[in-house]
């Protein structure tokens, strides 16, 4: 915070107490591309910065129907499983290993989670690795879990090597998820020792990584050792307007996890949580950016669908089933449930400008 310690950042850290928002950490490492992006733009309006610090859009602009949890995570962690658990499909479920993460995200979609974790004590890894196990058993259609949290590889070695251990053991379970986005702020996190547990386990590793310009030398060094381990890596993460909402900065950003072999599962719509607008997208531009890509762009590149998570779960702009341009009111239908999102308003819109954007040069 001491870094650029300003009215905004002071304002913020007031705002972040009395609306239960993420409070400002940025790992040394996060910090040191950060000041680099400051120094070559001459000002702090680039998107890694949007990404780590609050900006003034931050403390002030609003969008109609903001909700705390639009994915209703709290209300998908069953009884007794409260704080360790989410339940939206028959056949996966999200282990919420730990609620730290090394580096908060001005994004970050999982804030009422995670705030809500801070404020209680968590307990202990035993005790809620138990209740995970005797769920599991209890309910062998479940073949996939997904470690969260916060973020997992923040998590104490002992803990993760225990989890891994016990689900592998004691369970029938034929699937584990890791997402992190620690390969950005805290590369070191996916050490030898911690990459060659996940290979053990045969763990797919998801990495959130939401611009081009976060894939440092140690961040790559640290997906090559991952990857020496026989890891399957992947990618997800959404798109957030000034950080990466431009066909160019996608291109950019896909193009170089393909050279690194990392397959992009899933582009994301920002969800419409409380202080969400300035990273919000409309969906007619959103879709103008993805057809963008998929017309001039290779297909390894454009190969990736645009998801909005929601409380039935993703959905893609196929499940539109009626779009009132006036109300911005969208009903997307799954599985004959539906869900009604509102739309970003276009008036508020304001779209990232390339060149600060992909500041140091297009291809
Ligand atoms: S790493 Fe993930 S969970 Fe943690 S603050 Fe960022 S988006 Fe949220």
């Amino acid at each position: 915070v001491t870094l650029f310690a300003n009215t905004t950042t002071r304002l913020y850290t007031q705002l972040a107490q009395r609306e239960g928002l993420l409070p400002i950490r940025v790992t040394k490492h996060y910090q040191t591309i950060v000041q680099e992006e400051v120094a070559a733009l001459g000002h702090d309006r680039g998107p890694l910065f949007k990404v780590a610090y609050p900006t003034p859009e931050r403390l002030m602009l609003r969008a109609p129907d903001e909700v705390p949890d639009f994915v209703a995570d709290q209300q998908n962690m069953p009884e007794g499983l409260q704080d360790i658990m989410i339940r939206k499909y028959r056949n996966r479920v999200l282990f919420l290993l730990t609620d730290r993460c090394a580096g908060h995200c001005m994004y970050c979609f999982r804030q009422d989670v995670l705030v809500n974790q801070h404020a209680r004590t968590s307990s202990d890894i035993s005790d809620r690795l138990n209740r995970l196990i005797t769920y599991l058993q209890e309910h062998p259609e479940i073949q996939e879990v997904i470690l969260s949290g916060g973020d997992p590889t923040n998590a104490p070695f002992a803990d993760l090597d225990l989890t891994l251990s016990r689900l592998r053991t004691e369970t029938s379970i034929k699937d584990i998820r890791v997402h992190t986005r620690n390969a950005v702020y805290a590369p070191q996190a996916l050490s030898d020792r911690t990459c060659r547990l996940f290979g053990q386990h045969n763990v797919r590793l998801v990495l959130h990584i939401v611009h081009p310009y976060e894939l440092t030398s140690e961040t790559v060094d640290a997906i090559e050792r991952a990857k020496s381990r026989g890891i399957r890596c992947y990618s997800q993460f959404p798109v957030l307007r000034g950080v990466n909402d431009h066909a160019s900065v996608l291109a950019e950003l896909l193009t170089r996890l393909d050279d690194l072999a990392i397959r992009p599962l899933s582009l994301f719509v920002a969800d419409p949580i409380n202080y969400s607008a300035p990273f919000r997208v409309s969906l007619h531009r959103l879709f103008a950016i993805m057809d963008d890509l998929n017309w001039h762009t290779s297909a390894w590149v454009n190969s990736v669908r645009l998801v909005l998570d929601t409380p039935i779960g993703k959905v893609r702009r196929e499940d539109i089933t009626s779009w009132d341009s006036d109300s911005g009111v969208v009903v997307f239908r799954r599985d004959g449930a539906q869900v009604i999102y509102r739309d970003f308003p276009e008036s508020l819109d304001d779209p990232g400008d390339v060149d600060i954007l992909l500041w140091k040069g297009q291809r």
